[in-house]
């Protein structure tokens, strides 16, 4: 009988497996082939019993399975909060290796690689070839042995990472690989390759939950990982205005890791001079919360606001600012002026700058080269 068991992680649900004397699987809920890797028939542990709690003395042996299950689980919960708090758990849960002797070498050259540090498939090629007395051991093999990894994140195959500092692939995702290495803010990190470190993040978003959100602890995986996504999903939208001959600016407001209020700019399209992306993110946010002050709430702009939405970041109470590319020649947040820090008014809002600047700044650059190629007399 196997059981299960689910966890709410920063980087999404997760699925614990067990036949009740060790930990068989580790799943990640969005994985496209969840329901295939799923065992047949096995057997949800919906709550687990508070520690000690006593059973009946007649116990059958199905139950006691259970119970070791239970007490899997216990520790496997255990090991994952140390874990997400951004810590070494300091022991390793019972776990149950597979049936090739290869694939349980790969595993535990991984578990010997320590929170924070990391290995090359290169250099788990040499050590499995010196232990086999063999001169060379083909990386592809070493490869899929990482990739066939039941138990991740326990199992540490995302420490595994190219010789060239490329990140390479991961069943789970490159996004929570790196997700990972940033909570053990690992050593991987120096040398990744930063072409690895601009990787889309799609559903990133919803998976970092508000748990996460507003964990000091892990600030870090959201200026790596959700601030950037966050700033993605205001270039997804900078880019519709593009292709509707708008200049490209878009904006998302997000409370507590979600996304409240969307908005690109549409002041051609609209005839209306107050069209403009974070008017239209501020309004749906604040129709969203059925209220006018968006305490709590950030917004994410692909370029510096003007005076009027500065005036709106202001009476709306936004917490922070995000801007890609500052506007030095109507800009009121930092370039002309400074509104949402102006000590006169009641209310002053974070500014961070340079989030994605390049990308914003790009499309700005292209979309004004396009209109002055239609109108080059202008
Ligand atoms: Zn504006």
């Amino acid at each position: 009988m196997i059981y299960t068991y689910h966890y709410d992680s920063p980087l999404g649900g997760l699925t614990l497996t067990s036949n009740g004397e060790a930990l068989t699987g580790l799943l990640f809920e969005d994985h496209e082939l969840f329901d295939e890797m799923m065992p047949e028939g096995s057997v949800p542990v919906a709550a687990l019993p508070e520690e000690g709690t006593q059973g009946s003395a007649e116990d059958d042996a199905q139950e006691s399975a259970e119970k070791g299950a239970v007490e899997v689980f216990r520790q496997t919960v255990k090991w994952l909060d140390i874990y997400f708090d951004g810590k070494d758990p300091g022991f390793t849960p019972p776990i149950r290796l597979g049936e090739s002797d290869f694939r349980n070498r790969v595993c535990e050259i991984m578990l010997d690689i320590p929170f924070g540090g990391f290995m090359t498939y290169g250099q788990i090629a040499e050590k499995v070839a010196e232990e086999r007395g063999v001169s060379r051991m083909s990386a592809q093999a070493i490869g899929g042995a990482v990739g066939g990894n039941p138990i991740p994140i326990i199992i540490p195959c995302h420490r595994v990472i190219g010789a060239d500092g490329s990140l390479t692939g991961y069943g789970e995702g490159l996004d929570k690989k790196l997700a990972l290495l940033l909570i053990e803010n690992s050593e991987a990190l120096d040398i990744i390759d930063p072409k690895s470190r601009q990787i889309e993040f799609p559903g990133t978003i919803d998976h970092i939950n508000s748990q996460l959100y507003h964990s000091e602890k892990c600030d870090k995986i959201l200026w790596h990982v959700g601030r950037p996504a966050f700033m993605q999903e205001a270039l997804k939208e900078a880019k519709k205005a593009f292709y509707e001959n708008e200049v490209p600016v878009g904006a998302v407001v997000v409370k507590d890791g979600l996304i409240i209020g969307r908005g690109r700019n549409r002041t051609e399209a609209a005839g209306d001079p107050t069209a403009h992306a974070e008017i239209q993110a501020i309004r749906q946010a604040a129709e969203r919360l059925g209220s006018w002050r968006l305490t709590g709430c950030d917004l994410y702009v692909t370029v510096e606001p003007c005076t009027m939405c500065a005036g709106a970041i202001v009476w709306s109470r936004i917490r922070s600012l995000y801007y890609g590319t500052p506007d030095p020649k109507a800009g009121a947040c930092g370039s002309l002026y400074n509104i949402p820090q102006d000590e006169r008014l009641n209310h002053r809002t974070q500014i961070y700058t340079g989030l994605m600047q390049k990308e914003s700044s790009k499309l700005m650059k292209d979309f004004f080269r396009k209109l002055r190629q239609k109108n080059p007399e202008e």
